[in-house]
């Protein structure tokens, strides 16, 4: 009876296992169609300055609709992408929809792009940029790159010319997700980044949860302001964190309480408008849910 039982148990791990890998390799698949199926887009998050809750900038951030399964998180697929060699044609289109709708915005707000590790050691990758910088004659300094530390994990002779190539072009790099990895500050001294964005895991909440968090904050914006970069606060929903956030000094705040990701339509309405108010934007939600 035992080893029925265990047989049993192995056939239905070995099910789900062999589901878990058709799963995957369907994703694959589909992924792979995905562009050209014009399945995926564009979101736009603002960024707001806080001060002045007025716009910054916005980050780009990329959906897929699924057509049988809907809308499909980044931090579903991207990983898939990276994996299968197609970060970098995903990587481009949504830096061309990117610059391209934020060509239609006024000159002072900025285009944030998340860079994938895998795009940051393309050898071809400021070829990339500079390319659809130019198509669109759009001001590099109005471009900002979202890196994670990841990049650090390779050669470090060549990631140096890649960020010394990129600071040539002109365009701002800012560091992601700061304060979740090793957040080594030898990563701060080599690399020439123009702003810190300081993790949710620190910030949601951090209002009404542990003290620590506040502190984490305060001393990243110290170490930002004396290295002479920006800050921005990802995931702040609400106004009490808003008002913490503001006394900590940071720069400029991302999060669900001045607006979730939006289409390039209603980015454009807000990119320009003067000013954005927190939680002004019931009507927004998620793009085509
Ligand atoms: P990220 O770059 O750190 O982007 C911020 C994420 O936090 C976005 O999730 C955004 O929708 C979410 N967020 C912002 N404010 C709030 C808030 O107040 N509350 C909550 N709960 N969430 C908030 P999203 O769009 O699902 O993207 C997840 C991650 O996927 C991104 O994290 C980024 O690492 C990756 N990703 C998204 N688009 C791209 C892309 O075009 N290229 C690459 N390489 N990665 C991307
Ligand atoms: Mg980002
Ligand atoms: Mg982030
Ligand atoms: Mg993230």
């Amino acid at each position: 009876a035992a080893k029925a039982a265990g047989r049993g148990k192995h056939c239905f791990y070995e099910a789900a296992m062999h589901s878990e890998a058709t799963d995957r390799q369907r994703l694959e698949h589909d992924l792979r169609l995905a562009l050209e199926r014009q399945e995926m887009f564009v979101a736009y998050q603002p960024i707001v300055l806080a001060a002045g809750e007025e716009i910054s900038g916005f980050e780009a951030l990329v959906r897929w609709n699924h057509p049988a399964r809907g809308m499909i998180s980044p931090d579903k697929f991207i990983g898939i992408a990276e994996e299968c060699g197609m970060i970098g044609k995903i990587g481009e289109f949504v830096l061309r929809s990117a610059v391209g709708e934020a060509a239609h915005w006024p000159e002072h707000v900025r285009i944030a792009v998340n860079l994938s590790p895998i795009q940051f050691n393309d050898p071809h990758i400021t070829d990339t940029i500079a390319a659809v910088l130019s198509d669109y004659g759009f001001r590099p300094e109005r471009l900002e790159l979202e890196i994670t530390e990841g990049v650090f994990l390779a050669d470090s002779d060549a990631t140096d010319g890649t960020f010394a190539r990129l600071k040539s072009l002109g365009v701002r790099l800012a560091l992601d997700d700061f304060g979740t990895g090793y957040s080594s500050l030898g990563y701060l001294k080599k690399a020439p980044f123009d702003k810190i964005k300081i993790d949710q895991s620190f910030v949601r909440g951090a209002a009404s949860t542990t003290k620590r968090n506040g502190a984490i904050i305060r001393a990243i914006v110290t170490l930002a302001d004396s290295l002479d970069m920006d800050t921005t606060a990802e995931g702040v929903e609400t106004h009490d964190d808003l008002f913490l956030i503001r006394e900590l000094g940071v720069s400029q705040v991302q999060g669900y309480i001045f607006g979730k990701p939006m289409t390039g339509e209603e980015a454009r309405k807000l990119a320009n408008s003067s000013r954005v108010e927190a939680e002004g934007f019931q009507c927004i939600r998620e793009p085509r849910q």
